[in-house]
């Protein structure tokens, strides 16, 4: 039976988080367990950070972006060395589970945790690139691509006024979601991912031909971690191909990460946090809470599963994002 119940937030931050946090300390407290936060995620462990939460150890913190526990990343709980040192701190505080928000790094840590000490543990998706395997959304990808949203848009609004070509590129090292869903939302004229090569010279095909219909802009979106080598990269093809175009490069950087989170992300880290607990209670671990928005439902997917599988785009998608800006 679970009774003592720890969470940390690990890897990269993502709005949203204390969100989480909030559902799962009140729905564990609900449930007449004792709720620890874990400071700086596992380094926090190793280290002993830790402090028992009340109701109202959480109260306000829905809104605000960022994690309150902080984050870290944690060489030492690479090496079992170092996940027996966070074991020993987590048997000596009492506790029999932990819930880890996070990316698949942060999951695969779990993961081991979980199977060489026999504890219980849930995942909860934490990332803005919304590259986890099992769940439609992860916690702060809307917020992330409604910041890029917005800082498109300004972009447009200069880029329209001199009759510029810019190159914007977004946070994914290895996910195109936030490209592609902002280049979507935004009616970017093009879209680099890292799940696709690019034909470069129809592309510049596609932006003459606009240009020639009179389009005073065009926008490229960029994930970081696309093939051609982020932005500066696909600008320097550009300017070789066509020196005679005004390009310019705009990286979005570190503020597709803060921010309160949107409604959305608020929604979705409630409704998992509040799901991780129920999960704990009725026996289930080594699994990651996953959210499906058709039909509003929860999945318990095996935490291994998260990152051996692939969540791919949809080649309609990426079609669709090509029709929408022809
Ligand atoms: P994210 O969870 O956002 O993908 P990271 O990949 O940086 O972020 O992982 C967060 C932390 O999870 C790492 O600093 C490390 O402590 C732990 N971790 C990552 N991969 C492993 C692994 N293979 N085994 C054990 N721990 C891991």
């Amino acid at each position: 039976m679970v009774k003592s119940i720890g969470i940390l937030t690990s890897g990269g931050d993502a709005p949203g988080m204390n969100a989480a946090l909030r559902a799962v300390v009140r729905t564990g407290i609900y449930h007449h367990c004792r709720m620890f936060a874990i400071y700086r995620g596992y380094e926090g462990l190793i280290h002993n950070e830790m402090k028992e939460m009340t109701s109202s150890s959480v109260s306000g913190i829905c809104r605000m972006g960022g994690t309150i526990i902080q984050t870290a990343r944690s060489k030492r709980f690479m090496d079992q060395e170092g996940r027996k040192e966070a074991y020993d701190n987590f048997k000596r505080r009492g506790l029999d589970a932990l819930v880890v928000v996070g990316g698949d790094g942060s999951f695969r840590g779990l993961h081991a945790f979980i199977n060489e000490f026999g504890i219980k543990g849930i995942g909860l998706p934490g990332t803005i690139d919304n590259d986890l395997y099992g769940t439609e959304y992860t916690i702060g990808f809307d917020t992330a691509m409604n910041t890029a949203l917005d800082a498109i848009n300004k972009i447009r609004d200069t880029a329209n006024s001199h009759n510029r070509i810019f190159i914007v590129e977004v946070m994914g090292r290895h996910a195109g979601d936030l490209a592609i869903y902002t280049a979507i939302a935004s009616g970017s004229e093009e879209v680099f991912i890292p799940e696709k090569i690019e034909d470069f010279s129809a592309v510049v095909g596609r932006i003459e031909k606009g240009i020639s219909r009179g389009k005073h802009s065009s926008i490229i979106i960029v994930a970081e971690g696309d093939e051609s080598g982020g932005a500066f990269a696909i600008k320097e093809k550009f300017s070789k191909a066509k020196p005679e175009w005004d390009i310019r490069v705009s990286i979005l950087g570190h503020i597709q990460r803060g921010g309160s989170p949107t409604a959305t992300d608020s929604i979705i880290a409630s409704r998992l946090g509040y799901e991780s607990i129920l999960g704990l209670l009725d026996g289930k671990s080594d699994v990651m809470v996953g959210y499906q928005s058709l039909d509003r439902v929860v999945q318990f997917i095996p935490l291994e599963e998260t990152w051996t599988k692939k969540k791919s785009i949809p080649e309609d998608w990426q079609n669709m994002a090509k029709v929408l800006a022809s």
